[in-house]
């Protein structure tokens, strides 16, 4: 089947993911994460993460960042995030619901970055009683608008963090693109630069559905337990959601999907540019490339079968390539647009846009 370019989770699962789905579903097996698979999965996320942590499972990324924020805040505290945050534009108020109404404080910054002084700015805005209390920081790395924070920025993003006496959160849906971008080890972008909690995106990574919520902070992590089950997010054959975690990080098939997705955005970009008429909204660093289309290119695409999102960002059309991405979905989609390019700069030629009218 033609991939598209809608979303990373419009992919399958990894061969990888599903051999060990079917390798665990071997019988009987204690129920509720006190299986082998669930402690092999948490070892491994400990290894990799060079740590002592403690790890949770949960269906979607969702529930993880609603419920790690949650256990982070109480109901008057507030979450720093960038304007652009999955948690403010994609969650339906999850993390407001779950945590019985921490309210979300918006930050700005370039690239969809929160920047440091923002943090100070609505640290300080005010201090009286009146105010919900800032107390979490949460960054998402990469971030949604496919850029990647580099290993300084997250220093001393946390460093701001913490000296204000804010905890800090990272919603890591897709920190495996941003590792494969960045070749460094996953501790210098996590609780090396002062992450207290990760929500560990699997799904878009290529597992079938769970993400994994990591504690480099223990204390915080007292009860979380309880707090998934109440939230309905404590699986009870939960071997099947860990059993894929095992298989995709123990030997880095995780970060070579994650390159993969990297690499084909990449290649889309570089023919894109070849395009007249198209504009970049920002330098792809990972998986996904913004663009403005040519005025009438992105219902005609829609026509041939193309698949992706308007809505995400400032505008402009994002196209996302996945662990499953391959060279011919690239240069197919490329020759589509090429095509409908053309046609369009045949009939404005033949029929020009009408000028308005000039006075006198
Ligand atoms: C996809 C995504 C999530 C998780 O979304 P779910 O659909 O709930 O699994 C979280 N954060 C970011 C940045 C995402 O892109």
């Amino acid at each position: 089947m033609r991939k598209n370019f809608a979303s990373d989770n419009n992919s399958g699962i990894t061969p990888e993911s599903l051999a060990a789905i079917t390798e665990a579903n071997c019988g009987h097996s204690p129920a509720y994460g006190d299986d082998e698979w669930t402690k092999r999965a948490c070892a491994t996320i400990r290894d990799v993460f060079e740590t002592d942590c403690e790890v949770y499972f949960a269906f979607n990324g969702t529930a993880s960042n609603s419920l790690a924020l949650a256990h982070l805040c109480r109901s008057f505290h507030s979450v720093i995030c960038h304007s652009a945050a999955h948690i403010e534009t994609d969650e339906c108020g999850g993390p407001e619901f779950f945590s019985s109404g921490s309210k979300l404080l918006i930050a700005g910054g370039n690239n969809g970055k929160v920047c440091p002084s923002e943090i100070h700015r609505l640290v300080h805005l005010r201090h009286d009683i009146h105010y919900p209390r800032p107390h979490v920081l949460s960054l998402t790395q990469a971030t949604e608008l496919g850029t990647v924070y580099g290993i300084a920025e997250l220093q001393e993003l946390g460093t701001v963090a913490h000296d204000l006496g804010l905890r800090v959160h990272m919603d890591g849906a897709r920190i495996s693109n941003a590792l494969a971008s960045l070749c460094c080890a996953p501790k210098e972008i996590t609780w090396q630069a002062g992450v207290d909690v990760l929500c560990l995106g699997g799904t878009k990574n290529g597992m079938l559905a769970s993400e994994a919520v990591v504690f480099f902070n223990k204390e915080v992590a007292a009860e979380f337990d309880y707090r998934c089950k109440q939230a309905g997010q404590l699986a009870s054959k939960m071997r099947f959601l860990a059993a894929p975690w095992s298989a995709m990080l123990c030997d880095g098939a995780w970060l070579r999907y994650a390159a993969n997705a990297n690499r084909m955005a990449a290649l889309l970009a570089s023919h894109l540019r070849e395009i007249e008429g198209i504009t970049f909204l920002n330098e792809p660093q990972v998986n996904s490339v913004f663009v403005n289309l040519p005025p009438g290119a992105a219902p005609r695409l829609r026509t041939l079968g193309w698949r992706f999102y308007e809505f995400i960002g400032n505008g402009g059309v994002r196209l996302m390539c996945s662990w499953d991405t391959t060279q011919d979905d690239v240069l197919s989609f490329v020759k589509d647009l090429k095509e409908i390019v053309a046609q369009l700069r045949s009939e404005n030629e033949q029929n020009p846009p009408a000028h308005p009218a000039s006075p006198g």
